[in-house]
């Protein structure tokens, strides 16, 4: 016989009693009625802080947040043309459903933009898990959306049409990178360089990427953690200028938590599909441990993880006085923080200490010292601090 004890439910006790389809954090429950409009349902929805509701009220309020967030800030203008990303994140395939949900609407409803969709392909190699049979369901699902591919490292002229798409080998800047960190930190500006460019050539003037407030709160403490504390505030708030061509980034699900995203698959049967190389989240890299220690967060403390993310939209810079030279970074176009900051020059101090130490015992020479650290911050100055630190990575040639 066997039984199970209090200690074996520990604090994680509900999970052995949740239903298929729900979260760690939230049910859904079967048959009730909605607390919302009163009918009777089949299945039911109980986010945490709200009352259980039904699968058409659940969507509602959902879809909600996504035209509130583009309302609220009046940031998408009428008839825009906007690229949507799909990377085959449960939060990308909600954001293509609501954001086809809102085109789909009647006049008064109707969201009017128009959008292309465009996924990134970054398979270490083309034979790895083949994602394009589930966007091609995508593609006849959200009709009439055009879909298209481009390979991550690729150059901007080599974006097909996902019906034309296949994959080739590319020889890659981020495998010359020592560390993870810095090769995913690379990454995340190379997509970025890519993502605008893509925008500039399918002449979209805003792109909407699809994270949430968690990812968003492990994309904040990530940047600090990485030196881009100064352009933090970008990283994380609804509207992101720094993409090139005058192309507008926003984050319309920015509002939206796990549990509602998980809800929302649920709700429209959305089948999320792995698209990276695996070994990428597995590994340890300061943002991959940033990231668990965030989901972590929100599964034990359901609401540090929004203030963590609202804090970002406070955090900014003190803007440079301006400058003739290239004010932003040649690699993430964030703005230059070299003029800003004692700290910079006093990392610098210390690298010119370690490099100089033995001519230094010889010499004894502050002077010079002081001189060498105010040339290595001088010395890439098309870069920011956290860019240098990637380039520095770098076995041989140089990132830009
Ligand atoms: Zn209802
Ligand atoms: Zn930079």
């Amino acid at each position: 016989m066997c039984s199970i004890g209090e200690d074996d439910f520990g604090d994680e006790g509900a999970t052995h009693a949740m239903l298929p389809g729900s979260s760690t954090v939230g049910t859904v429950i079967t048959a009730g009625s909605c607390n919302k409009c009163g009918l009777n349902s089949l299945e039911l929805y109980k986010l945490n802080f709200r009352a259980a509701e039904c699968h058409e009220c659940f969507l509602n309020y959902a879809r909600h947040k996504f035209r509130a967030a583009l309302g609220a800030a009046k940031a998408l203008p009428r008839n825009a043309e906007v690229l949507l990303l799909v990377d085959g994140s449960a939060e990308s395939l909600v954001l293509l459903d609501m954001l086809h949900f809102a085109q789909t609407q009647n006049t008064f409803k109707r969201l009017h933009c128009s959008a292309r969709v465009l996924h990134i392909d970054a398979r270490a190699s083309p034979s790895d898990n083949d994602p394009l049979s589930t966007l091609n369901e995508l593609r006849k699902r959200y009709a009439p959306f055009e879909f298209y591919v481009i390979q991550l490292g690729a150059e901007v002229h080599s974006l097909q049409l996902l019906k034309d798409y296949s994959a080739s080998r590319l020889d890659s800047t981020e495998n010359k990178l020592r560390s993870l960190t810095a090769r995913q930190d690379y990454v995340r500006q190379q997509r970025k360089r890519l993502i605008s460019a893509v925008a500039i050539q399918l002449q979209c003037t805003h792109v909407f990427e699809p994270s949430i407030s968690t990812s968003l709160a492990a994309q904040l403490l990530t940047s600090v953690a990485l030196g881009r504390g100064g352009s933090v505030a970008l990283d994380v708030a609804l509207l992101d200028d720094r993409l090139q061509g005058g192309v507008s980034l926003l984050r319309p699900l920015k509002d939206l938590n796990e549990q509602e995203v998980q809800f929302y698959i649920n709700a429209q049967q959305l089948q999320p599909f792995q698209s990276d190389d695996p070994s990428r989240l597995s590994d340890a890299s300061l943002q991959n441990l940033t990231s668990a220690f965030v989901v972590n967060l929100q599964l034990n403390y359901v609401s540090t993880v929004s203030t963590v993310f609202r804090t970002g939209n406070k955090i900014a810079a003190k803007r440079q006085p301006i400058v003739e030279v290239p004010s932003t970074c040649a690699l993430c176009h964030s703005e230059l923080d070299s003029g800003l900051s004692d700290t910079l020059l006093a990392i610098e101090y210390s690298r010119a200490v370690s490099e100089m130490g033995v001519a230094l015992q010889q010499h004894d020479n502050m002077e010079a010292l002081e001189k060498r650290a105010r040339q290595r911050l001088g010395s890439v100055k098309d870069l920011c601090h956290a860019c240098r630190n990637v380039q520095a990575e770098l076995t041989s040639g140089s990132l830009i």
